[in-house]
């Protein structure tokens, strides 16, 4: 018990994979209601508009800024409930063909629908477990990488370049350095220069 479905739609709550009968906390009638105390629940609007990450290295606001609300697509739950592919997701996706969007559900389930779906796309992964985050950047195409900025590496700008390993005999420096984009602030859609890719 602590909310029912009703109630989860309502408020756009997750619907948690553990269920129990009992009185919804919400609106009192006796269901099978979601595993989950609403005081628990992250104001997932709120993170939206102003989620921003604090690393180690003192470097602020990995996730994207969007104060230009994206249209929301829910990915329907029917994975397994670990940390990784059950944690609660929100993935920014910056569409060459699409636009910008934000996927919500699990992360298994959200990966799966993804990559489905859409091709030529770079995302923000957000996945939140006990009101805390982890995320990280990806890009659709698996030998290509986001590098965070780096304080050992001394640098302060993001990179978006191929793996060195890419590549039937991996790649060269020289075609690395040929493929490597860097940025102080990462764009906020897909950009010509990633069709190089
Ligand atoms: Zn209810």
């Amino acid at each position: 018990m602590f909310y029912c479905n009703d109630c989860a739609e309502k408020n756009g709550y997750p619907e948690t994979l553990s269920k129990s009968f009992g009185k919804c906390e919400i609106c009192g009638n006796n269901a099978s209601c979601n595993d989950c105390p609403t005081s628990k629940l992250i104001n997932y609007t709120n993170i939206i508009v102003s989620m921003t990450k604090t690393s180690e290295d003192g470097t602020v606001a990995v996730v994207p800024s969007t104060k230009k609300q994206y249209p929301i697509i829910d990915v329907k739950p029917n994975g397994i409930p670990d940390w990784y592919t059950g944690a609660f997701t929100l993935c920014f996706v910056y569409s060459k063909n699409a636009g910008n969007f934000i996927l919500r559900g699990f992360r298994g389930e959200v990966e799966k629908y993804l990559q489905k779906n859409y091709h030529h796309y770079f995302c923000y992964w957000s996945m939140w477990h006990n009101g805390q985050a982890r995320g990280h950047w990806d890009f659709w195409k698996d030998h290509v990488g986001f590098f965070e900025p780096s304080k050992a590496r001394k640098d302060w700008k993001y990179q978006v370049r191929p793996y060195t390993t890419f590549g039937e005999h991996g790649t060269t420096p020289e075609q690395i350095k040929a493929m490597t984009f860097s940025f102080k602030r990462l764009p906020k859609r897909w950009i010509p220069e990633f069709d190089v890719f």
